[in-house]
């Protein structure tokens, strides 16, 4: 029976990739050793991380200037990290949602934080585009995709100073411009393997920036010299990543993942705006194709329709605990099929409860 995921984060993964995941817990590279049991010192681990940055630069298309590494404390830790190493005097964000005012938090124990707008005031559901990137701060900060709210950026602001961006729902979802970002930092979880990693690319030179003493921990460079293995690293995490994205790449890349995830948030917001029993929760424009949020206009009939969803062995559909209502995560691992169920189990449930 196959239940069709459509869960926020940790999000769907492909089939063959949690078998070859779980062959791999058992016997890995053939070595009769579970890969959870072995040193990642090992040559077979060194090369899974060595595959995994391989992977992401091809993907992205980015080449030896970039820096991948895979880290601990999840995108959360990141928040910190960035203002940590890189906000010596000044740092710019925009208020996008629930992450974006964390990752604000954060900067503020370093240094002057300016939010250039926000899309608090209405509850998150736009996203603000009429901002001037001030030249006098060490980065600009902004969130690509805000999962909890379904709101996304998919054309890129061009920037004045190093531009930083949490994609963490929706890295690797569509083509996009990787060469003018200096730090893209994502939580694996959503987009590419189960928790535990965080992937952190970022341009070398950067890290000439740093001035604060630190501990070692904090420190991106002493990351990028010990090649994501100053410390113990989530091997697990990294090697699931990185079959994920060996299967996007063997798939045709992200131009073919972009094709799929425009198709699947075609199909569902033309059924979200026909359906007369639900609506949208963002402006269109920003709608996100990761995580599309909704409604029922009539509250009393969410029961029964969360009846039928079950009934369709659609899983994962709840909005996020402080918005409430229904989001469908539609990572790069769903099908179109899937999108496909969920929207003929809303147009039959129109025609028994409409
Ligand atoms: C999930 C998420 C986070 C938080 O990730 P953790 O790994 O739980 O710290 C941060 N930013 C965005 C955009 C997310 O979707």
């Amino acid at each position: 029976m196959k239940v069709h995921n459509f869960s926020a984060g940790p999000g769907i993964l492909p089939k063959e990739v949690l078998l070859k995941a779980s062959e791999a817990c058992i016997n890995f590279n053939n070595s009769n050793l579970s890969l959870l049991e072995v040193s990642h010192r090992g040559k077979d681990v060194i090369e899974v991380f060595s595959n995994a940055e391989h992977l992401v630069k091809s993907l992205l298309n980015i080449g030896d200037e970039y820096a991948v590494i895979f880290l601990q404390g999840g995108a959360s830790f990141q928040f910190a990290m960035v203002p940590h190493n890189f906000l010596n005097k000044k740092a710019a964000y925009v208020n996008t949602g629930v992450w974006a005012s964390k990752a604000i938090k954060e900067a503020k124990y370093y240094g002057e934080t300016l939010v250039l707008a926000s899309s608090e005031a209405d509850n998150f559901t736009h996203i603000p585009k009429n901002y001037i990137i001030p030249e006098d701060v060490d980065y600009f900060h902004f969130t690509s995709n805000n999962t909890i709210y379904g709101t996304q950026t998919r054309d890129f602001p061009n920037s004045p100073v190093p531009l930083f961006c949490d994609m963490s729902s929706d890295i690797f979802s569509h083509r996009f411009d990787a060469s003018k970002f200096d730090l893209i930092y994502a939580g694996v979880q959503k987009n590419m393997g189960p928790a535990g990693a965080t992937m952190v690319i970022l341009k070398k030179d950067l890290l000439n920036k740093i001035q604060r003493k630190m501990p070692s921990m904090l420190n991106y460079q002493i990351h990028v010299e010990g090649e994501s293995m100053y410390n113990t690293p989530p091997v697990f995490a990294v090697y699931v990543s990185m079959l994920t994205l060996d299967w996007l790449k063997r798939n045709g890349g992200i131009e073919w993942a972009e094709n799929r995830n425009r198709a699947k948030a075609d199909l569902f917001y033309s059924e979200l705006d026909r359906n007369s029993l639900f609506k949208g929760t963002v402006t269109k424009e920003d709608r996100s194709w990761m995580n599309a949020n909704f409604i029922m206009n009539d509250p009393a009939k969410e029961d029964a329709f969360k009846k039928v969803l079950k009934e369709a062995n659609i899983s994962g559909l709840n909005g996020h605990r402080s918005v409430g209502g229904f989001r469908a995560s539609m990572y790069n691992a769903m099908d179109l099929d899937s999108v496909q169920v969920l929207v003929n189990v809303m147009q039959e449930f129109e025609k028994t409860n409409g």
